[in-house]
């Protein structure tokens, strides 16, 4: 059972797909940080992330894994570096080439799969290519200035102003659904949860009962 939360930065994806991953006692995967950690592999190689041959070249040559301590890169815990400033700055290009995507996507399909197809899983593209077949689906949305205001909470901010991180999160959303390869949309499918009012208990409660429905439709 994958349950796929999606949506744009700053919606609080991460503590309310921690939140839910724990409660269903099932493993939690940040897809966005290894986007992040094949991004800090291209800046620790001095690569273009423009250049899409040189990009894919050298992710295919690091190697990309996730655990409880975050996400490693060539066995190193990297979660603090992957937030760093030019991480941030670099990651919707790095992200962009389709190769690229190619392969990260097998990276996360194949965790899930060693887990025995049980996770939550948060990203941009979960439920649209990743895992299409999700048994729950969640498009996460919130007003861009509560967004920043959420973000200027977070560690990676680095006590940047609410307008620079709304600024920010706005170039990064624009990149992010209109790129070609699998742009950030929300699914057919997927139920749309404005978390803008919400706290993350009441967002993680709505999702579990979405599981719940779920599961009940699938024993009838
Ligand atoms: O969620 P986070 O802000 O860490 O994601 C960083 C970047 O990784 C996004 O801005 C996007 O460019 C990329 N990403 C993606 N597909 C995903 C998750 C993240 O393209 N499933």
């Amino acid at each position: 059972m994958v349950v796929a939360i999606d949506g744009p930065g700053g919606v609080g994806k991460s503590t309310v797909s921690r939140g839910v991953a724990s409660e269903l006692g099932v493993a939690y995967l940040d897809t966005g940080s290894t986007y992040r950690a094949a991004t800090l592999a291209v800046i620790r190689a001095d690569v273009d992330p423009d250049d899409a041959g040189a990009v894919l070249d050298t992710v295919l040559g690091v190697d990309i894994d996730y655990d409880d301590r975050g996400v490693l890169l060539g066995g190193e815990p990297v979660a603090a570096d992957v937030r760093s400033a030019e991480v941030t700055r670099d990651v919707s290009a790095v992200s962009a080439h389709p190769a690229v995507r190619a392969h990260i996507v097998g990276l996360q399909r194949s965790w899930v799969d060693r887990r025995d197809g049980k996770a939550v899983v948060e990203g941009r593209d979960i439920g649209t290519v990743v895992f299409p077949g999700a048994t729950v689906k969640v498009f996460l949305t919130a007003r861009a200035a509560v967004r920043a205001l959420r973000r200027a909470g977070d560690a990676e901010a680095g006590g940047a102003s609410v307008t620079d991180i709304e600024r920010d999160l706005e170039r990064r959303d624009t990149a992010d659904s209109s790129r070609s390869a699998s742009p950030m949309k929300a699914a057919n499918d997927a139920v749309v949860i404005d978390t803008s009012d919400l706290s993350a208990d009441e967002v993680i409660a709505e999702i579990l009962a979405l599981v719940e429905a779920a599961r009940s439709d699938s024993e009838e």
